[in-house]
């Protein structure tokens, strides 16, 4: 075991400062990181403030943090896909138990077993799994991922897990040319969702209470920008949407979105606000239409997102920041206030050391 530097939350108020946490030595399988960039997920913040208490409760202290790219510095004796040096991603998981059918199924982010990478119970350690908004983290090789050599490490770090959260629905819904998509909510998910689902060909609407995002949005890759709260500007797309991707952080009106899908057309909520969605009966039963979830993606679909964000050179629109400015950042994700995701420089954590 040694010590890593990391930002932690001690209670549900406290903002998040510098501390110290245990790590393990590498064992057999596992893969020492040093952690270079850490995206700032608004899962980060609904957890350090214990806003999913009903349903995922924090265990204090918490270390948030699970879009990770950083440098391989040590490895097991057992590892055999990586080696000291290589550029490693690591998401929100990192451990499941390789044997229910959700893991056979190379859906582990289903698997009852599953370790998420921070919050979990650590089963090599006491106390909960700590995540990375810290120095270094030690994985099993098994959930690591391999980061394309072309792509920016600041921007490619918000597709461990923004990245997989819309890439995973987007493919699971067939999302492709000639399909009406729409992206609600313009935030870390929502833009690398408009990125995808224009990779992938579609008509892409984006809908935002922000008008100022306009230009961004198209600039993105939106062919349309709807303001969702004028509603003569959302009931001209009445009846019209094959797939929306829900990315709400908040509460909203989710009957409203419901409205502009087709028959048969699917509405998939990747967002988790702090309060239930009310949802009407009658907008679903009036043309078959249907609301889904979705939970990131497993770990070779992860690896296909990277591949595919490799080839087609996306990447993250990203603000880096020092880690020292991470409740600023937090107070300012809020806000919808951030073009489009936060990127923490580890090496700020490093230069406190010195
Ligand atoms: P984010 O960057 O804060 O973006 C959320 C966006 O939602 C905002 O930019 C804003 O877009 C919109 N919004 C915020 N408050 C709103 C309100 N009161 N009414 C309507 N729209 C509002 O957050 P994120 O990191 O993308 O995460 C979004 C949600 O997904 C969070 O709840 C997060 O926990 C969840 N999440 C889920 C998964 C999964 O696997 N399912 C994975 C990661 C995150 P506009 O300014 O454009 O309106
Ligand atoms: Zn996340």
């Amino acid at each position: 075991m040694y010590k890593a530097r990391a930002y932690s939350a001690v209670r549900v108020q406290s903002p998040l400062a510098s501390s110290t946490i245990p790590r393990r030595d590498p064992t057999e399988r596992d893969v020492q990181i040093e952690i270079l960039f850490c995206g700032v997920c608004h899962s980060d913040l609904h957890y350090a403030r214990d806003e999913w208490h009903s349903v995922l409760p924090t265990v204090y202290p918490c270390v948030p943090g699970h879009e990770i790219v950083g440098r391989v510095t040590r490895i097991g004796s057992g590892v055999t896909h990586y080696q000291v040096g290589d550029l490693v991603g690591v998401g929100c998981l990192v451990d499941s138990d390789h044997t229910c059918p959700s893991c056979k199924a190379g859906l582990e982010q289903f698997c009852p077993n599953q370790t998420m990478t921070y919050g979990s119970k650590d089963k090599h350690l006491d106390g909960p799994t700590y995540g990375g908004y810290s120095d270094s983290i030690v994985v099993d090789e098994r959930f690591v991922l391999r980061v394309p050599a072309n792509l920016d490490l600041a921007g490619v770090a918000p597709l461990l897990c923004a990245g997989i959260t819309t890439y995973s629905p987007l493919r699971h819904w067939g999302v492709t040319q000639g399909m009406k998509v729409g992206i609600v909510g313009l935030g870390g998910l929502g833009h690398m969702g408009v990125k995808f689902a224009k990779a992938f060909g579609a008509h892409v609407v984006v809908f935002t209470t922000s008008p100022k995002k306009k230009e961004d949005a198209l600039r993105l890759g939106a062919h349309e920008v709807v303001v969702s709260t004028r509603p003569e500007e959302m009931s001209r797309h009445a009846c019209s949407f094959d797939f929306i991707l829900d990315a709400v952080s908040a509460e909203h009106d989710l009957n409203a979105y419901i409205q502009l899908l087709k028959v048969d057309g699917n509405i998939t909520l990747v967002g988790a606000p702090e309060k239930q969605l009310p949802l009407s009966s009658f907008g679903l039963i009036f043309g078959r239409r249907s609301v889904s979830g979705s939970l990131i993606g497993g770990i070779a679909e992860t690896q296909e997102m990277l591949d595919f964000c490799g080839q087609h050179n996306i990447t993250a629109d990203v603000e880096v920041i020092p880690i020292q400015k991470i409740n600023e950042a937090y107070e300012r994700m809020l806000k919808s206030d951030v073009k489009y995701r936060f990127s923490i420089d580890m090496a700020s954590l490093k230069s406190e050391q010195a």
